[in-house]
């Protein structure tokens, strides 16, 4: 490993087309159009990574993060892979606002030793590997598209059920009625996307207690800066409050725990890397604090890589990566999750297991 260096590494727009636009109540993406980072080491290994921009959440730009991963092409160049992770330190705080920069570098450099260490990339994470099983989203619009999305979603064998709320109360209130009556025997997971204030969410909640509606838990129901908010619903609700967009740090995690803001985190790479996102996870469980691992509008190429986490270490109860079931187009070669939402990595021999399908046209 010593002797196997960074002969270079490249940068490029990694578009595709959706087949329907993802409606949260933040905002929604038409397309996907992420950032590919690639590492090509001495040795002739690759390594793929992926940053998925989610400027309408994090206010993150393709043009920024173009900027920051040239950047760390150039600067990682020459280094030794057996340098990573103190190799990737001096980025954490120069891509604070840009994390998904982060989980780029930190997701190629690990797919790149992982193949040349020719373990699969969960090894880093634990030493067996489990099968996962992802929810699918019923994305914000009318109760006829939510009965809609629910019946594809249960004909795929698919049979945990994230609902988009926090737009229109009595709207979203229907809309969940309607999928739960589809889905009498899925867990249902609702997502407000801050959309809700502490008062509503309790109320919305109680909504549904009348209808005999008990959602398995509601993600991060209040902005994301209303800490008060979120506790307040944590301490009136029996449903599980799973915190996403308030905690994009190790610092905010461990603030929720600390004040037992929340029962749940969400955890994604692109809000905090990948390093700080297993530290997050491990501190989590320390504290007995449940675990959803999700992602923004990805390729498989990153919830892949994000399964490798879940299935590695283990101890996750919510599953939320679903995003390559938006994609109307293949980008990627290589698959680890079948049509029910099975990510199955026994088969990964070395690092993620996917790779770009077509590096070569890809140059943006
Ligand atoms: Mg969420």
């Amino acid at each position: 490993m010593h002797s196997i260096f960074i002969k270079k590494a490249d940068v490029r727009i990694w578009r595709a087309k959706l087949s329907t636009p993802f409606r949260t109540a933040k905002g929604q993406h038409d397309f996907l159009a992420n950032v590919l980072f690639r590492v090509e080491l001495t040795n002739g290994t690759q390594g793929f990574g992926e940053a998925a921009v989610a400027t309408h959440i994090t206010g993150e730009t393709i043009e920024v993060t173009l900027k920051h991963l040239k950047e760390a092409a150039w600067e990682v160049q020459d280094h030794s892979i057996a340098a990573f992770p103190s190799l990737t330190e001096k980025f954490k705080e120069r891509f604070a606002g840009n994390k998904c920069a982060l989980a780029a570098l930190e997701m190629a450099l690990l797919d790149a030793m992982t193949r040349v260490k020719k373990m699969p990339l969960w090894r880093a994470f634990g030493n067996r590997v489990r099968k996962i099983r992802t929810d699918m989203t019923v994305i914000l619009g009318d109760v006829n598209d939510a009965e809609n999305a629910a019946r594809e979603i249960l004909k795929r064998g698919i049979c945990s059920l994230k609902v988009k709320v926090g737009g229109n109360f009595d709207m979203d209130l229907r809309r969940v009625a309607a999928v739960s009556k589809l889905a009498k025997r899925c867990p249902i997971y609702l997502d407000a996307n801050q959309g809700f204030t502490a008062v509503q969410t309790l109320k919305f909640l109680k909504e549904l207690d009348k209808l005999k509606i008990t959602p398995a838990l509601i993600e991060q129901p209040v902005p994301k800066e209303d800490w008060e908010g979120l506790k307040n619903v944590t301490r009136n609700t029996k449903i599980l409050v799973c915190a996403d967009e308030s905690v994009s740090s190790f610092e905010e995690a461990k603030r929720l725990i600390k004040e037992k803001a929340a029962g749940a985190i969400n955890i994604k790479y692109m809000k905090t890397g990948i390093l700080e996102a297993y530290e997050i996870a491990r501190m989590a469980q320390q504290h007995h604090i449940q675990l959803m691992i999700g992602g923004m509008m990805e390729t498989p190429l990153a919830t892949t890589a994000s399964a490798h986490l879940a299935a590695g270490l283990g101890g996750f109860d919510f599953i939320d990566l679903d995003a390559p079931f938006f994609m109307a187009q293949t980008i990627t070669r290589g698959s680890y999750v079948n049509k029910a939402g099975v990510y199955d990595l026994c088969g990964v021999k070395a690092g993620i297991g996917v790779t770009p399908q077509n590096p070569v046209n890809l140059r943006g």
